[in-house]
């Protein structure tokens, strides 16, 4: 069968890698680690169309629409901030980004603008509630936006890229598979076995999976990057068969934007090459701020997306099917069901109790419990 692959979102995979340019004399202008990893998602076309952060009009347009100006579907900013004294040194200028260890790229300043953080939390996070962790990080963002096109000179130093692949090199991969049809699995969390059990049922009728967790700063009480990271590449090696399964790990922060963020969560993976993503309950929320389907209902508005999306009902074993099997399936009361939630698995792990093999792989419980430190402080 001949390989077919997605269109990126747009229309076209953006490459915003540089060689050859000259940095002499550029202002110099450090960035921290999330701004530099947006830099790098950018140029290597993860948030195609997008070619370097927004400007005003793109970025009102997609605060106050859930497009870009050009009427394309898009519901996260992709913003850089900075201070007012630096907004007034870079007016108009190439700017020479910098990380503690290198220099990452130029950005082309084309707008330095003011902006409204309340329509942020209002349009995308739909609250203002302090406790809400991307609207806290909203309420810490400097003055200015700075917006134009980047060029990417070096790949910063950062100790968990073994996994990290840009769009080119995933659609290589599907190509080289003779993958068609590609499930897109987003993830913070090591496996549970339904979640495994949810993933295979999406392969019965797909040619390939692809585990993409996302790596970046999170909040207090979620999984460190490396557990996620060990205990998928052990789950795939123990569990999967050859072939059927890739492990990308995807390098932005988790806004817990909910719905918006689903969508977001969607074109990227589309611009990874994969033609659908499961969309579970409650994805990218947190707390009790969004309603649990919303995130799926979304969809039914961001009709312009060629990835779609596949919604499952929540998997579990339960004793009296004698299998994994779900909400939808299984007529059996709830005590009959092999389920823990993820407070309880939290107080487990801290506790060294191994989850039944019907909750988490037994070798997967072990990185975990063998951690010193699995959880973000
Ligand atoms: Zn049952």
């Amino acid at each position: 069968m001949s390989h077919v692959a997605i269109e990126p979102h747009g229309g076209k995979l953006i490459n915003r890698i540089s060689k050859n340019v000259d940095i002499k004399d550029l202002f110099q202008l450090q960035i921290n680690h999330e701004l530099a990893n947006d830099v790098e998602n950018i140029s290597d076309g993860v948030f195609s169309p997008l070619e370097g952060f927004m400007c005003k009009h793109d970025f009102e347009s997609v605060v106050q629409h859930g497009a870009l100006e050009n009427g394309l579907s898009w519901t996260i900013p992709i913003i850089m901030d900075v201070d007012e004294t630096t907004a007034k040194q870079i007016q108009k200028s190439d700017v020479l980004l910098k990380t503690p260890y290198n220099n990452i790229a130029i950005l082309h300043v084309d707008e330095v603008y003011t902006y409204d953080k309340k329509q942020i939390m209002d349009k995308i996070y739909l609250t203002n509630d302090m406790h809400h962790p991307g609207v806290q990080k909203t309420s810490l963002l400097k003055k200015f936006l700075v917006g134009g096109k980047i060029d990417y000179l070096e790949r910063p130093y950062d100790t968990n890229r073994a996994h990290r692949k840009t769009p080119i090199e995933t659609r290589a991969q599907f190509k080289k598979l003779g993958w068609n049809s590609i499930v897109a699995f987003q993830t913070r969390n090591p496996p549970h076995v339904a979640h495994e059990m949810m993933q295979k049922t999406a392969l019965v009728n797909h040619d390939g999976l692809f585990i993409n967790p996302l790596i970046g700063k999170k909040k207090t009480g979620d999984f460190k990057d490396d557990i996620i990271i060990k205990s998928y590449e052990t789950l795939i090696d123990l569990y999967y068969s050859n072939n059927t399964c890739e492990l990308a790990t995807l390098h932005t922060d988790m806004k817990y934007a909910g719905p918006k963020e689903a969508i977001h969560h969607a074109i990227m993976r589309q611009n990874y090459g994969c033609t659908h993503i499961i969309i579970g309950r409650d994805h990218a929320g947190v707390g009790n701020y969004y309603k649990p389907f919303t995130a799926q209902q979304i969809f039914d508005y961001y009709q312009d997306l060629k990835i779609k999306p596949i919604f499952f009902p929540t998997f579990f074993y339960c004793t009296l099917c004698l299998s994994f099997t779900n909400s939808k399936v299984c007529p059996h009361d709830v005590r009959n069901h092999n389920q823990v939630s993820g407070t309880n698995l939290r107080q487990m792990i801290t506790q060294k109790i191994i989850p039944s093999k019907y909750i988490m792989r037994p070798e997967i419980s072990k990185i975990i419990i063998d951690h010193k430190d699995p959880f973000v402080d």
